[in-house]
């Protein structure tokens, strides 16, 4: 009872407090006056970051570095010699063989994506050069659905390693997806067939293909093209996996243990060759590119 006296008394000479304050006292600014999108709060370290700092410092956040996602053009900037991109298969659009219909409609959801992202679908295919090397460049987007693989996405993928094992270029592709596209049913899980099949043939071509796993990549696209690397590489603490942690965990009846899926763990399992933070991948890539593949330059 003490303790609900002492909480009622509080509580009265706040109410005092404040309706003692001078008429001029100065307004204190709403929460709905800032405006929105300025700041955000870092999901890993709970600190508030200024959401264009963040940005322009390759979507890391400043105060603990964590890697939020990168748009695909972004991506390509980051990777490649300046202007030296030559996009492929742009033109490709997702349509709906199955007519999906669920809360929203398949369509809709590709025209929203489509006005949102100003992309076409989740990948981004073309050949550029690094330091004067040229090679093949895959770049999916996690902001069009989810990154996830349907026809549209596995078709480029394949045609970006065709072509890259008819140019003799290595193949690289930066990875980032919820998985199989489910508007298109069992045509998206075909696509992983359909992409390892491809890269096989690169492979037997004695050709170089490096996978980057960047924050997340789950599900089909894991279990095809991510997993099927000479080298693959990740971003700190990106998410990994198969099926989703909680799935595994009802399965298996097992308890997970800590960092599972993530690419730190990974890397300790022998899944992942190397941990490589954003401000370091063009100079680790272009390391890679002149170590391994001098002999695959292409003529110009
Ligand atoms: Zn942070």
């Amino acid at each position: 009872m003490a303790s609900f006296s002492k909480k009622n008394a509080t509580y009265s000479t706040t109410l005092l407090k404040s309706s003692s304050l001078p008429d001029t006292a100065p307004e204190i600014p709403k929460k709905k006056e800032i405006p929105e999108g300025l700041w955000e709060k870092c999901k890993k370290c709970d600190e508030i970051i200024f959401t264009k700092q963040k940005e322009e410092e390759l979507c890391l956040c400043p105060k603990c570095g964590f890697h939020y996602q990168l748009s695909a053009e972004r991506r390509i900037q980051l990777l490649t010699d300046e202007g030296s991109f030559r996009e492929l298969d742009a033109d490709l659009e997702s349509v709906d063989t199955l007519k999906f219909t669920g809360v929203t409609s398949y369509v809709e959801k590709l025209e929203a994506n489509k006005a949102k992202t100003g992309l076409k679908d989740a990948v981004i295919c073309g050949d550029a050069t690094l330091n004067g090397i040229p090679y093949a460049l895959g770049v999916m987007d996690f902001r069009f659905l989810g990154a996830s693989m349907g026809a549209v996405v596995g078709e480029k993928i394949t045609r970006l390693i065709e072509h890259a094992t008819a140019n003799r270029l290595p193949l690289v592709i930066v990875t980032a997806s919820g998985g199989a596209r489910m508007y298109e049913g069992m045509i998206s899980l075909m696509q992983m067939a359909k992409t390892s099949g491809a890269l096989e043939r690169h492979k037997e071509a004695g050709l170089l293909y490096i996978a980057i796993l960047t924050h997340p990549t789950t599900a089909g696209v894991t279990a095809s093209f991510a997993s099927l690397g000479d080298i693959i590489m990740a971003e700190p603490e990106a998410l990994i996996g198969f099926a989703g942690p909680r799935v595994i965990k009802d399965t298996t009846q097992a308890q997970l243990p800590e960092g599972f899926q993530t690419a730190e763990f990974l890397l300790k399992k022998g899944m992942i060759d190397r941990i490589v933070d954003r401000r370091k991948m063009r100079e680790e890539l272009a390391l890679l590119l002149e170590y391994f593949v001098s002999g695959c330059k292409v003529k110009a």
